[in-house]
């Protein structure tokens, strides 16, 4: 059973969040790549398309417009029919043939040239600038090729102030087979650009027209000088020289710069190529627009999604760290845990002192199992050995909050006492009040029985000690102070004499032919007679700082302070009739009875002297009443 229990389950790995997170964001960004991509597809497509069609509609315009200037060419060929052309012929031409054919054909102008390049006819009423077309490439071609085929000559312009024309002719060959001279319908280049112009290509959008070879004829818009520019160089003519009738390229024209995606083809049955062009940037500006929504659109998503993963990562990653503290704090716990354990008795109880928790400890030192504890009151163990006034103090400490130490006694299951050494702390709530209490408990028993046994021993080692100091200090016969005592008080009393300049007086005294008592009576009687004797000594006193000792023997000693040679001679005197009173029986003294000598000093220490010399005086004193014959007083001599 632990104190502290509780598990941990680090949640779904981030990471695999992370790596779905990241597979739908490539899922999403190839999505839209895709759906982008096809729509770029189409919008190429569309405006290959529409340049296509524009291309067709303006290839049957252009083959009709040349099939028309041939016929007419063809007409006047055919009228003059391999003559030569001369002033006559051209007058005819002029006023018949061209003039009917051009009011049907609605083309403006026939131009015959003879051999030489002359200007011969013409449906111009005002030909001037056509005159010699000796220098013209259309003229220089038929000169050198037999071939009768329509040809399609460079653009030119008559003179300065006049419109671009483009050449379209054939060749006259006369009835020998020689070159005749040359059939020309100019085309106007601005009728074909009004026809361009009618047709919607957008902002930047340009139709040409161009000689099979790449020779640029009419562009709509114009551009200063792009009239006669060779264009062969273009992708154009490398696919039209790929046999490709038509098709659709894409590049950056050389002219304006302008990027853009062309249609071309080549005219049907005549010597011309057609480009239709919309420029790329127009074409694409739509779907730009919603490519450019869609990535914002995606990217906010992504950026959503990409916040959201961070969100859940560092969330994640906070808990994982505090899932790893817990875990650190629990296990530093269990391992407190177990050093308690180990080493003490645990309990837990609730408010009221319920047990909730007990350790193996306080079941094996209390006696009850586990479950003979758990939910028992903790009283359970209580002993009678403290007071009400011991357990109050205790729960009023812990129920404040604090701390509670003490020794406290127990009572185990088969009633044997046991010493715990107890701190007692409370498990606080939120509200800092406690709703635990957590007991931590020493056994102690054995060192309580080692201070009882101490103590025990302490108290008898006092009694001897004083009995042994009374031993020293007194008689154990007599029960009178002894010699000993009797010195070291005799030197207090004889300095504080000196000090308070009084008189001392002291008494020796000795009992008469007292060998006699003994050997006559024997050493048994000798000693009841000295307790009687003593008695009698130890009653002279009178005052509490009297001194009455055994001297030694059969001697006794009396200290008398305050006194002077006339108080100890009355003590003395008091002595001698007591023992006369006392009448005890003697039979080896010549009295019949027990009498005792006294020698009697008196000195004032103030004055001089010492204490060995007032010792001296008593025994002389002494000696001479044993001399004067006994069971007397005998003063010291110098008093
Ligand atoms: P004197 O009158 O001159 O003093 O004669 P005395 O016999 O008393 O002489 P002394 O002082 O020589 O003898 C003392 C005797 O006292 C000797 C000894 O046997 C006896 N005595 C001393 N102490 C004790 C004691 O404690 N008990 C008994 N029974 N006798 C003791
Ligand atoms: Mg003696
Ligand atoms: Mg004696």
């Amino acid at each position: 059973m632990t104190l502290f229990s509780s598990s941990f389950r680090i949640g779904v790995s981030a990471s695999r969040a992370v790596w779905i997170s990241v597979a739908c964001g490539l899922v999403i960004v190839l999505l839209t790549a895709v759906l982008e991509w096809r729509g770029y597809q189409d919008a190429v497509a569309t405006a290959e398309r529409d340049t296509r069609n524009l291309a067709a509609v303006l290839d049957s315009h252009t083959a009709a417009l040349a099939g028309q200037a041939d016929m007419v060419i063809r007409i006047v060929s055919t009228v003059l029919d391999g003559t030569v052309p001369d002033s006559n012929t051209a007058q005819v031409l002029r006023d018949t043939v061209i003039a009917q054919t051009v009011l049907h054909t609605g083309l403006q102008d026939v131009l015959v040239y003879d051999a030489r390049g002359a200007l011969v006819a013409s449906s111009y009423s005002d030909a001037r600038g056509h005159g010699a077309a000796t220098g013209r490439d259309f003229f220089q071609h038929h000169q050198r090729t037999a071939r009768d085929t329509l040809h399609v000559g460079h653009a030119y312009r008559a003179d300065a102030r006049s419109p671009w024309v483009i050449p379209l002719s054939r060749r006259l060959t006369g009835r020998d087979g020689r070159f005749a001279g040359v059939v020309v319908v100019p085309l106007q280049v601005s009728e074909l650009v009004a026809h361009f112009q009618a047709l919607d290509l957008g902002l930047d959008g340009v139709v040409a027209l161009n000689t099979a070879e790449g020779i640029m004829l009419a562009r709509h818009p114009a551009v200063e000088g792009a009239i006669g520019m060779d264009m062969s160089h273009t992708p154009v003519y490398a696919a039209l020289a790929a046999r490709q009738e038509r098709g659709n390229v894409s590049f950056r024209s050389p002219l304006d710069g302008v990027e853009r995606i062309y249609s071309f083809t080549r005219v049907t049955g005549y010597p011309f190529t057609l480009i239709v062009g919309v420029s790329r940037q127009q074409a694409l500006a739509a779907w730009r627009q919603t490519a450019w929504r869609d990535v914002v659109v995606v990217s906010a998503l992504l950026g959503a999604l990409a916040f959201a993963v961070w969100r859940n990562r560092c969330a994640a990653a906070r808990q994982e760290r505090d899932a790893r503290q817990l875990a650190r704090a629990h296990r530093r716990l269990a391992d407190l845990e177990k050093a308690i354990n180990e080493h003490a008795v645990v309990a837990i109880t609730d408010v009221h002192g319920t047990i909730v928790h007990a350790n193996d400890h306080f079941c094996a030192l209390s006696g009850y199992t586990r479950d003979e504890l758990m939910g028992q009151n903790h009283r359970i163990v209580r002993s009678d050995h403290h007071d009400t006034a011991f357990w109050r103090e205790m729960w009023r400490t812990v129920a404040q909050g604090g701390i509670w130490k003490g020794e406290v006694l127990n009572r185990a299951k088969d009633g044997s006492p046991y010493w715990v050494q107890a701190t007692i702390v409370p498990f606080l709530n939120a509200r800092g009040k406690p709703d635990q209490y957590i007991a931590i408990r020493t056994d102690i028993t054995a060192r309580k029985q080692a201070e009882e046994r101490m103590q025990q021993a302490v108290a008898q080692l006092d009694h001897a000690n004083r009995r042994l100091s009374r031993l020293a200090a007194y008689d154990a016969l007599t029960g009178l102070p002894n010699r000993r005592q009797f010195d070291e008080q005799s030197a207090e009393e004889f300095t504080r004499a000196r000090r308070d300049s009084t008189s001392l007086s002291l008494m020796m005294v000795d009992v008469d032919h007292f060998k006699a008592y003994n050997d006559q009576l024997g050493h048994a009687f000798g000693d009841d007679c000295l307790r009687a004797v003593a008695a009698a000594v130890a009653a002279c006193q009178r005052r509490p700082g009297d001194l009455v000792a055994r001297w030694g023997g059969e001697e006794f000693a009396v200290l008398l302070p305050h006194t002077d040679a006339a108080g100890a001679a009355c003590v003395a005197r008091r002595l001698l009739e007591r023992l006369a009173e006392l009448a005890l029986p003697h039979p080896g003294s010549p009295l019949g009875r027990v009498s005792v000598s006294i020698g009697v000093h008196t000195v004032r220490p103030a004055t001089g002297g010492s204490f060995g010399a007032l010792l001296q005086g008593a025994d002389a004193a002494l000696y001479r009443a044993k001399r004067a014959g006994r069971n007397r007083l005998q003063a010291a001599e110098e008093d």
